[in-house]
């Protein structure tokens, strides 16, 4: 599955929506050609890879993520993590994780 430059056609590629997003105006993304299609059917026509059109997964993931960052960071439980002098720098350490 490669990209063969279908995509970016004019009649497939969908230039950037203005006051939505492109999910919302009916735009796939797909992972193989990294660019957005527009398209009625559910696969690529430029590689056939299956195009994305759930904004929400990709959102929960995105979410997922950060908000895991978020409380490594700013979790203050003073049995977890320390401040340590590593090459002359302060960095936050985890002491223990979760076995
Ligand atoms: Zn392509
Ligand atoms: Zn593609």
């Amino acid at each position: 599955m490669t990209c063969k430059g279908i995509c970016e056609r004019p009649e497939y590629h969908a230039p950037k929506p203005t006051g939505m997003g492109r999910y919302a105006s009916g735009q796939k993304r797909c992972q193989i050609c990294e660019t957005f299609i527009k398209v009625e059917g559910l696969c690529c026509p430029c590689c056939g890879y299956r195009l994305r059109s759930n904004p929400r997964a990709v959102r929960y993931k995105r979410k997922l993520r950060v908000s895991k960052g978020k409380t490594s960071l700013e979790d203050n439980k003073p049995n977890r993590k320390q401040m340590e002098y590593v090459d002359g720098k302060l960095v936050l350490t985890e002491i223990s994780q979760d076995v």
